[in-house]
C-alpha cells in the first residue's frame, strides 16, 4: 500500500519506492492532484523508457505538473558541487545532497569503457585506519534515489563530453553498502531490473569490508552482480589493526562464508590495500593465499592512497610487485595488483568529501 498524500505534503522521491511500487506512487501523486490517468502512465514512461528522471526534459507534460514533479516525488536529492578531472582522464565528482551533506563519486575511463565508484552513505561506521571515510564517522545512510541520481548525473555528465558514460559500477565509494542494506538493494533492482534502467548486473560490483550476515542476502537477492571483499589482511592480528569491524565478524566466519557461497556468486574478488610494513611479508602472503583458495577468489592488490594525517606510507612499484609475485606462487587463481588512478585529485575515497564537509542544514 502506499501513502495518500495532500498536493502540499512533499513526498518521497519515487526512486526510493522499489520499481515495482513506482507506478502506485506515480498513480497517487496524480490522483490526489485530480490529473487524468494517463499522466501517471507518462510520467512512469519518461522514467522507465528513456531514463529521464528531471521533469523539465518531460515535455509533453503541462509545465504546471513539470515544476510540481521537480518540487516533490522527482525533486533532484543532489546536485554536482565540484568536478575534479585527473591527468588520467578519471573524474571526481563531488554532489551536494539537499541536507548539504557532500558525498563523493569517482569516474575511471578505460577504453571504451566508464567504471562508477559511487558512495552508499555519507560517512562510515567501520572505521577502516587506512580510509579518509572511515575518519569521518557514519554521518547518514543514502536513499536509493541518492544511490541512484549518482549514476544518473555522471552518465549524462560524460556523455555530454562524448566520453562512453556509464558502463560499470562499483559500489567502493564512501561507506558500508551492507550497512545500508534496504536503500542499496533498492538501488540495485532501480539499475538492473526491467522495469527500471535494465543494466547488466553483471557489469555492478558490491564491495564489503565483511558485513558476514548480510552477504547471503545479498547474493539471495542480486545473484548475478560480483562480490568484491576489502580482506587487507588474512591474518587476525594484522586485520583488527586495519579493518576494526573484524572484531564482530571475525576472519573464520568470513571465509567459511564465502567457501559456501563460492559455487554460487559470478565471482568474488579478495580486495588488498598493500600497506608496507604492516601486511605485505610472507606470512601474510601465505595467509592470503591460504584465504583465497578457500573460496576461489580473485586477488586485487591496490596502492594506499595517502591522506592527511594517515599513518601509513604507499608502497612502491616493486614493493607491490614482490608481494604479488609471492602470493601468486602459492596460489594458482588470479593475482592482480591495481595501478593509481586520479592522485592529482585526491583519489582516496572520502578526501574530497572530508575536505569540502559542511554543517548539515538543521
Ligand atoms: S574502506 Fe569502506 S568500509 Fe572501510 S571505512 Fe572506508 S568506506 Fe568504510
Amino acid at each position: 500500500m502506499t501513502q495518500k498524500h495532500s498536493p502540499q505534503e512533499k513526498s518521497q522521491h519515487v526512486l526510493d519506492s522499489s520499481p515495482g511500487e513506482s507506478k502506485n506512487v506515480i498513480e497517487d501523486w496524480c490522483t490526489a492532484r485530480s490529473l487524468p490517468g494517463y499522466r501517471s502512465k507518462q510520467i512512469h514512461q519518461y522514467i522507465t523508457e528513456q531514463s529521464i528522471l528531471d521533469p523539465s526534459e518531460m515535455t509533453s507534460l503541462p509545465k504546471g505538473i513539470r515544476e510540481e514533479l521537480s518540487k516533490d516525488i522527482l525533486a533532484s536529492p543532489l546536485q554536482i558541487d565540484q568536478v575534479l578531472r585527473s591527468e588520467d582522464g578519471t573524474m571526481k565528482f563531488l554532489f551536494r545532497l539537499q541536507d548539504k551533506r557532500s558525498v563523493e563519486a569517482v569516474w575511471i575511463p578505460t577504453q571504451d569503457r566508464g567504471t562508477l565508484c559511487v558512495s552508499s552513505q555519507v560517512g562510515c561506521a567501520a572505521g577502516c585506519t587506512f580510509c579518509a571515510t572511515g575518519t569521518m564517522k557514519l554521518s547518514r545512510n543514502l536513499r536509493s534515489s541518492e544511490i541512484v541520481s549518482q549514476w544518473h548525473m555522471v552518465d549524462a555528465f560524460t556523455r555530454s563530453e562524448g566520453k562512453p558514460g556509464v558502463t560499470q559500477i562499483v559500489f567502493m565509494g564512501m561507506g558500508e553498502p551492507l550497512h545500508n542494506y534496504g536503500p542499496v538493494s533498492r538501488s540495485l533492482k532501480w539499475l538492473t531490473s526491467e522495469d527500471g534502467f535494465g543494466m547488466s548486473p553483471r557489469r555492478i560490483t558490491v564491495s564489503t569490508v565483511g558485513i558476514v550476515p548480510k552477504i547471503p542476502t545479498l547474493i539471495e537477492d542480486h545473484p548475478q552482480i560480483r562480490l568484491a571483499v576489502s580482506l587487507h589482511s588474512a591474518v587476525e592480528e594484522t586485520r583488527a589493526r586495519i579493518v576494526p569491524i573484524q572484531a564482530q565478524h571475525p576472519l573464520s566466519e568470513l571465509r567459511d562464508t564465502l567457501s559456501k557461497l563460492r559455487n554460487s556468486v559470478r565471482r568474488i574478488s579478495l580486495e588488498y590495500v598493500i600497506l608496507p610494513g604492516v601486511n605485505d611479508d610472507i606470512q601474510e602472503a601465505l595467509a592470503l593465499a591460504s584465504f583465497a583458495r578457500k573460496c576461489h577468489g580473485h586477488i586485487n592488490l591496490l596502492p594506499f592512497h595517502p591522506f592527511e594525517g594517515a599513518p601509513f606510507q604507499a608502497a612502491n612499484e616493486e614493493d607491490v610487485e614482490r608481494f604479488r609475485e609471492e602470493v601468486s606462487q602459492h596460489y594458482d587463481g588470479q593475482v592482480t595488483a591495481r595501478r593509481s588512478r586520479g592522485l592529482d585529485i585526491d583519489g582516496a575515497c572520502g578526501q574530497l568529501a572530508l575536505r569540502s564537509e559542511s554543517p548539515p542544514a538543521s
